[in-house]
């Protein structure tokens, strides 16, 4: 039976003003199994005068911070009780096996809120010694106060994990939210928002309005009320929003896209790298930020890594992610399909080595092959331009200052690989990146108590961490005259 979503605003599911409604399509199948509200400006209004009621003498405002960390951690159990749920409504949106948020997305969630509710009491300000005020001394300290209402705007390739990692942080700091998940997935942010008021936040302090990215997004970045703007997604969708938010100087921080090298030197453990590098582009069909979709390689070792590679991508079992032994599904939606088969064929065009996969062919089901290409170089579109699919480009080098410009050559600068056994190198190749995060010897790992975020087109801001709760305060400062 097709479910039909509704909004989640001051506490209750709520329609659309105006009754519209878009159809939410599994990309196994391209079949409809849902429909959610299309929201409007006056949904945006709604949830933003509920979560700005509750900053403003509602229920939410009189909480204290340890307050707020028992709300989360009840969360945080809510989430844990429902994991395999939720994990299924993220996997189903886009056609991703369901092990996958089992055994990280839902867990990073859960992290999140138990991390956040640690941070809620814990965010202090500063005694600071001053000159005094016209020779009289003073005392100076500084308070921080929550930002206000919050839009989080959030992508869908990891919605839950996502979500949780603005909305547990903004929680922390007292500021209240207004969620727009992604067209694709509005299914768990929902849930989300059921399992706040569940576990006892006030109605408006968490909503959910669903839709497009150019109607509620955009209202959300246009709304006086609203004091910060989260955003994760694409660069494209970061330009709009900043043109937006800043002539009005709104709070923002934005996570974009990646183009993220993993560099192979030729002393590393060649069949973890080989299994490390496959797991950076492949899990998830390559719809990470944080993919390994540049794979630099050392020239004594490139063929065979890459013939390695390639077997990797060939073995993969593609189809329906819920029959057993499939290990990877289709990719979210058509649009995607085609752009990840576009980037493909101009690989091929521009010369580059097709080991594996290739351009697929379209339906029943959004599905991409695996696909490889060696013998690339930097300057090609695979290299320079975020795909976000299952595809990896193979560049050789010879010598750590090679690997160094290769891998800080892009517009990009979110994350990064180095895979060697000389700690040495390793420490001096990590600190020349010019990313937010490095993994050494292991791809990409999150944790609620990292910060994460980009350099260049990759973004502006940390999430994640206490820097992450830290960031949805303004530290204001108090000086009292002491004659
Ligand atoms: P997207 O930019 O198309 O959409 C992301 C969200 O923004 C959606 O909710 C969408 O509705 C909304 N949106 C779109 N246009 C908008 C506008 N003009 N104003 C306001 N909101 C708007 O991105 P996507 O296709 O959902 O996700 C893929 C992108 O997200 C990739 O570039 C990927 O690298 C990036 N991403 C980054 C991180 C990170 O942590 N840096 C994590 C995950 C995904």
């Amino acid at each position: 039976m097709t479910q039909h979503l509704k909004h989640f605003i001051d506490g209750a599911p709520v329609d659309s003003s105006d009754g519209a409604r878009m159809s939410l399509v599994n990309p196994v199948d391209e079949k409809e199994y849902a429909t959610a509200a299309r929201g409007t400006v006056e949904d945006v209004r709604r949830a933003v005068a509920a979560a700005h009621a509750q900053l403003k003498g509602g229920a939410w405002s009189r909480l204290n911070g340890a307050q707020r960390g028992m709300l989360l951690s009840k969360l945080a159990d809510l989430v844990q009780r429902d994991l395999d749920m939720l994990a299924d409504m993220d996997a189903n949106a886009i056609g991703r096996s369901p092990m996958e948020p089992r055994m990280m997305d839902v867990p990073n969630a859960i992290a999140n809120l138990r991390a956040a509710a640690g941070w809620a009491n814990q965010l202090e300000g500063r005694t600071i010694p001053t000159s005094g005020y016209m020779g009289t001394k003073t005392l100076s300290y500084t308070v921080r106060e929550p930002i206000g209402v919050v839009g989080a705007i959030v992508p869908w390739n990891s919605p839950l994990m996502i979500t949780t990692w603005k909305v547990a942080a903004l929680l922390a700091a007292g500021c209240t939210v207004v969620i727009k998940p992604s067209e694709e997935t509005p299914q768990s942010a929902l849930h989300l928002a059921a399992l706040c008021q569940e576990a006892g936040f006030p109605d408006g302090a968490v909503n959910v309005v669903t839709g497009c990215g150019e109607v509620v997004g955009k209202a959300l970045c246009e709304h006086p009320d609203v004091a910060k703007i989260s955003f994760t997604g694409s660069p494209e969708a970061g330009r709009a929003i900043q043109r937006i938010v800043g002539p009005l100087f709104k709070r923002v921080a934005l996570e974009l896209g990646g183009k993220s090298p993993q560099i192979v030197f030729d002393d590393a453990a060649f069949e973890d790298a080989a299994r490390g590098c496959a797991l950076g582009i492949f899990v998830n069909q390559g719809q990470v930020c944080a993919a390994g979709s540049r794979i630099l390689v050392q020239k004594g070792i490139s063929k065979r890594f890459a013939g390695a590679l390639a077997n990797a991508a060939n073995q993969i079992r593609i189809g329906n992610p819920a029959e057993p032994g499939v290990q990877m599904g289709p990719v979210a939606k058509k649009a995607q399909q085609e752009r990840v088969n576009r980037y493909i064929q101009r690989g091929i065009d521009e010369g580059a080595q097709l080991l594996a996969g290739g351009v697929s062919p379209s339906g029943p089901g959004f599905f991409v092959k695996p696909t490889i290409f060696a013998g690339a170089t930097n300057d090609m579109t695979i290299a320079r331009e975020e795909i976000f699919g299952p595809v990896a480009t193979i560049i050789e080098f010879e010598t750590d200052g090679q690997a160094i410009a290769l891998a800080n050559d892009s517009e990009y600068g979110l994350a990064a690989t180095v895979w060697t056994s000389n700690l040495a190198r390793a420490h001096k190749v990590a600190q020349a990146l010019e990313v937010g995060a490095v993994g050494v010897n292991c791809w990409s790992p999150l944790d609620a108590n990292l910060p994460w975020g980009g350099l260049k087109t990759s973004g502006i801001g940390r999430e994640g961490g206490l820097g992450g709760a830290l960031a949805f305060t303004e530290e204001k400062v108090i000086t009292v005259l002491l004659p």
